[in-house]
């Protein structure tokens, strides 16, 4: 089981040290006579940056609860998993199911929680329901499609494009006839990004000095939509950046995962009103949509040991696409 050893509370990024893997024993392979759940085996594990949120102390502000760090509690977070035994007729064993499951190979799942059954269909791997056919894939699509209305000949940029969210946020807009410029943080990210995704252009934001004339040099003409999945200064260029009427989608606010304090602040919020700007939030659980079929890059770990690095290396910008911790082979 891969456990949260304790609360972070200054604010920086997770590192593998935070969490620790441990071993207990199941008394059998099998759920409980009279439960109701279902006992199942964990074959990949998704992680993700609002992991990040879980590993904070208790806050009523938080969208989501903590996890409680224990010895004996693993955290929780999307998986694919088999059914080995059941005690609940919805469940059978031998179902695919994708959904929220402990960090641990074995889970007893009481109260099914966003569980869908999936078909073992050779041609989709397991674990793309963890990416493009799940969570991050849903983001992507509601974001653009119902925030930003996108149409052909506009001007998208896509912040952390290489990612589980964006790679496809870009490819999506790509489809759509628009001109698409992602950014990342490193030099084969951004090679990725143009040679195997289809965006016309990605630059390293990490080598720029000033973001603003980064973005003005990508879009002399200024930008239509923002997907941002960010946050903080590259937010604050794209503001200055952006068309009348423009829209910027608020995923996400990666780079600020480590703030505590209240920082230099958005300084370029006004642009809002000077250019009309729709700028909205939204968080994936709001929308229900199909997906469409586009390609897909993930960054497989194995083992469960492997999992706090993996879960880690999100903040330093180590995973090449969608992270995914394969906890046994399928
Ligand atoms: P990714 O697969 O993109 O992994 C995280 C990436 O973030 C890293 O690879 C790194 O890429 C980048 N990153 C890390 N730290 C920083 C930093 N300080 N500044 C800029 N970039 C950084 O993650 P996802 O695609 O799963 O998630 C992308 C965003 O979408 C996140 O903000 C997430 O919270 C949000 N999200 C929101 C949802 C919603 O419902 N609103 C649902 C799902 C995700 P690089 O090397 O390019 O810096």
């Amino acid at each position: 089981q891969v456990v949260l050893k304790a609360y972070i509370t200054d604010g920086r990024a997770p590192r593998k040290d935070d969490m620790a893997v441990t071993v207990s024993t199941l008394p059998e392979l099998k759920a409980p006579k009279g439960s109701g759940g279902f006992l199942v085996k964990n074959l990949y594990l998704s992680c993700d940056p609002y992991m990040r949120g879980r590993m904070r102390p208790p806050s009523p502000a938080s969208y989501i609860p903590s996890f409680l760090p224990s010895r004996c509690q693993p955290i929780e977070g999307f998986g694919v998993s088999e059914v080995v035994d059941s005690d609940n007729p919805e469940f059978q064993a031998g179902d695919f199911i994708a959904g929220m499951t402990g960090w641990e190979e074995y889970t007893l799942i009481q109260k099914p929680q966003q569980l869908r059954k999936i078909s073992r269909n050779h041609a989709v791997p397991l674990s793309y329901h963890l990416g493009l056919l799940g969570m991050p894939g849903f983001t992507a699509y509601c974001g653009l499609y119902e925030l930003c209305s996108p149409k052909a000949g506009e001007f998208v940029f896509v912040s952390a494009a290489s990612g589980a969210v964006g790679q496809i946020v870009g490819q999506l807009a790509k489809l759509e006839g628009c001109r698409v410029v992602g950014s990342a943080g490193s030099a084969t990210k951004v090679e990725m990004l143009t040679s195997k995704m289809g965006f016309d252009a990605a630059f390293n934001y990490k080598e720029e000095a000033d973001l603003d004339a980064a973005l003005k040099r990508y879009f002399p003409q200024g930008i239509d939509i923002y997907f941002d999945n960010v946050g903080g200064e590259m937010l604050d260029a794209a503001l200055l950046n952006m068309r009348v009427k423009g829209r910027i989608a608020v995923c996400g606010m990666v780079s600020q995962h480590a703030v505590t304090d209240s920082g230099p602040g958005i300084r370029n919020i006004s642009n809002v009103i000077v250019k009309r700007i729709k700028m909205q939030g939204f968080l994936q659980s709001d929308f229900l949509h199909l997906y469409p079929d586009i390609v897909y890059v993930e960054d497989v770990d194995d083992g469960l040991e492997s999992a706090p690095a993996a879960l880690a290396g999100l903040f330093t910008g180590e995973n090449i696409g969608k992270k995914v911790v394969r906890v046994v082979p399928p």
